[in-house]
């Protein structure tokens, strides 16, 4: 069955042409605030956070940190808040124009409430810990004090490197639906793909009580030393349409800035997928790790304590093992790892800083041409 949504409402605040239009011919402040929140904005209006309608109020913010719980009690890791860096003299019950990407309108948010943050025990809560080199701690730099709350509506989607596959979850519910796919699989991603990435989709692929796969990497902002997205999208395109049956396989993107939260990130990825109409929700080792803040398996055990309506799939460290002959993991390979092939990111990087050729066992040559050709590493 696909999922009912996340809170049982799939929420879409887009507007018509002709409305946004309207809407925009009003004279209203306007109001720009830091990339991540303009990603969450539009993921707000699209449903992707069903059944959150805007931004955070107090209420909510504060359960979510202590508790991991909307304050109608539903399962929710992370704070989505809006918290625009520039102070501004706007009250409850006003109107503003939230600027997107280029600068422009591209939502219209009424406040509904204002209330002050503690930056150091977001970052405490959230990630675990105040250091700033954690990705997303040293992002809640650039954030103000004050969180301004209230529901998102939609002028216009974002204009994004690979907009072709930025689907709404109602878009992708509509493709499973006409692929007759009842139980979808999750594959979230923020690398092109290697082997151990595609041993794993294969591995779901083969069980009998999965319909289709949706691969979705995260494409909106990274951290330095990632792909760029485009290679990514790139990447993953040439590899969906050499490798994969088009009747088992969607391939998407999300353009959210990436959680490095380990478990209450992927719990948060899991709830997102649920609106995108997936039933399942692959969890490798280490999924939103970053550095060695959190356990590389806690992202999987986090499943046992809280239940947000998909089924994990979890999988063990994959790698290639020259006896074995294929990619494999400690469960089934007897070999000392002196055969075992590296095919981590790091490797692959390392080589290619390095000029060197990707091997195969660890790459598909079609992946390895579009990662060879040079500028591919977010700086
Ligand atoms: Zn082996």
């Amino acid at each position: 069955m696909i999922p009912e949504p996340y809170g049982g409402k799939l929420v879409e605040n887009i507007m018509s042409e002709n409305e946004a239009s309207r809407v925009l011919s009003e004279n209203l402040p306007r109001v720009s605030t830091v990339l991540e929140q303009v990603y969450d904005a539009e993921k707000i209006a699209i449903g992707a956070f069903s059944p959150i309608e805007g931004f955070m109020g107090s209420d909510d913010y504060n359960q979510v940190l202590e508790k991991n719980q909307l304050s109608n009690g539903l399962t929710w890791p992370i704070p989505i808040v809006l918290t625009p860096p520039e102070s501004s003299e706007l009250d409850a019950g006003d109107e503003f124009f939230l600027n997107g990407l280029d600068g422009q309108p591209f939502a219209l948010m009424k406040i509904e409430e204002k209330y002050k943050i503690d930056k150091g025990r977001f970052a405490e809560k959230a990630y675990g810990t105040r250091d700033i080199a954690h990705p997303n701690v040293l992002d809640l730099q650039k954030w103000g004090e004050v969180a301004i709350s209230g529901k998102v509506s939609l002028l216009k989607r974002l204009s994004v490197p690979a907009a072709q596959y930025e689907y709404t979850p109602k878009d992708t519910r509509r493709i499973f639906e006409k692929n007759g796919w009842k139980n979808v699989a999750a594959y979230q991603a923020r690398n092109p793909p290697h082997m151990a990435h595609e041993f794993i989709q294969r591995m779901t692929l083969e069980r009998d009580d999965i319909d289709g796969l949706f691969i979705q990497p995260v494409i909106g902002k990274l951290k330095k030393g990632d792909y760029k997205p485009e290679i990514i999208m790139k990447a993953y395109e040439v590899f969906v349409k050499n490798y994969y049956r088009e009747d088992r396989v969607l391939l998407g993107s999300l353009s959210i800035a990436m959680r490095y939260a380990g478990p209450k990130a992927v719990l948060l990825y899991a709830i997102m997928r649920r609106n995108y109409g997936c039933s399942h929700y692959i969890v490798g080792r280490d999924q939103a790790g970053v550095g060695s803040y959190y356990d590389p398996y806690d992202g999987q055990r986090i499943f046992d304590r809280y239940d947000v309506g998909v089924k994990p799939v979890k999988y063990d460290e994959v790698f290639y093992c020259t006896k074995c002959g294929m990619m494999v993991s400690s469960k089934v390979c007897p070999h000392g790892p002196e055969y075992h092939v590296d095919t981590s990111q790091t490797k692959i990087r390392k080589l290619l800083v390095e000029g060197k050729q990707l091997p195969l066992e660890i790459l598909r040559p079609e992946v390895a041409q579009i990662l060879e050709s040079g500028d591919v590493i977010n700086q």
